[in-house]
């Protein structure tokens, strides 16, 4: 179903009536954790006069160490829904397991997170909704089984998917991943799904994200995400690699610039 044989036209994804792929180009931004009601509505407000299109915020974390801060779970959920109303952007957050489903009932798009990426049981639930998933590349994955993944959740009757590069495990170390700009047009002449790119954490380093996304633009993505903080050095989870408002709003100029589709 993911497959560009049988379908030859872009798939268009509506995420709360905005349009990614297909000559629709989308940026979601936001911190990578909801921390209170004041700083996810206050990035939202920002990253919307900016031009994004979606705030993105991580309620329920996936944190390499058990230590580090897991989220606000439910309750940053309600706070996105809060920003939502504020500012009228969909919102976009990433689910971790099967039983929190029904939290994830009024989600506008629903983020499977790299480390999720071959969750099978969790992609075929995600398979029985109507809501648009957005399908994280795992950190060490194939695009074959990339694409496998986004047809566990097709193959359930739910097609709306966007695939999201966000960079792959390498020898490199001086970057926190390597950001796979072949993977663009290759996913896109194997697939009619939308695809879009997250250089923040592909880069790990918030002067490295610019660049990256002007080349995800150039190599023909569908959009980006990319992580906004409105205090980056006390950011709960990816300071390092959260740009400021202002900081995202250079970048959009430029984005806006370059993009002959936005
Ligand atoms: C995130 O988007 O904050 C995140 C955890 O991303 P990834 O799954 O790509 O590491
Ligand atoms: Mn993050």
């Amino acid at each position: 179903k993911a497959n560009r044989k049988f379908h030859p036209a872009d798939t268009v994804v509506d995420v709360g009536g905005h349009k990614i792929g297909g000559g629709h180009f989308t940026v979601m931004a936001g911190p990578c954790s909801v921390e209170s009601a004041e700083q996810i509505t206050e990035v939202a407000r920002r990253v919307k006069a900016s031009g994004a299109g979606l705030v993105r915020g991580g309620a329920f974390k996936p944190r390499t160490s058990p230590y580090s801060f897991q989220g606000m779970r439910a309750e940053g959920l309600t706070l996105l829904r809060k920003a939502r109303q504020a500012t009228g952007l969909p919102i976009v957050t990433e689910i971790m397991n099967t039983e929190h489903i029904g939290l994830f009932e009024d989600v506008d798009m629903i983020q499977v997170g790299a480390r999720n990426m071959q969750n099978f049981e969790l992609l075929k639930e995600l398979g029985k909704l109507k809501t648009p998933i957005l399908l994280k590349r795992g950190l060490s994955n194939t695009l074959e089984e990339f694409l496998m993944s986004a047809e566990y959740i097709m193959a359930g009757g739910n097609e709306n998917v966007v695939l999201c590069e966000r960079g792959i495990r390498t020898f490199e170390t001086s970057m926190r991943n390597t950001l796979d700009i072949s993977a663009i047009p290759m996913l896109k002449a194997k697939s009619h799904l939308p695809v879009v790119v997250d250089p923040s954490h592909a880069a790990g380093i918030a002067w490295m994200v610019e660049p990256l996304a002007m080349a995800a633009v150039a190599a023909g993505a569908d959009g980006l995400m990319v992580e906004v903080h409105n205090d980056p050095p006390h950011a709960k989870s990816d300071g390092a690699q959260s740009l400021t408002p202002d900081q995202f709003d250079g970048l959009m100029e430029k984005v806006r610039g370059a993009v002959s589709f936005f």
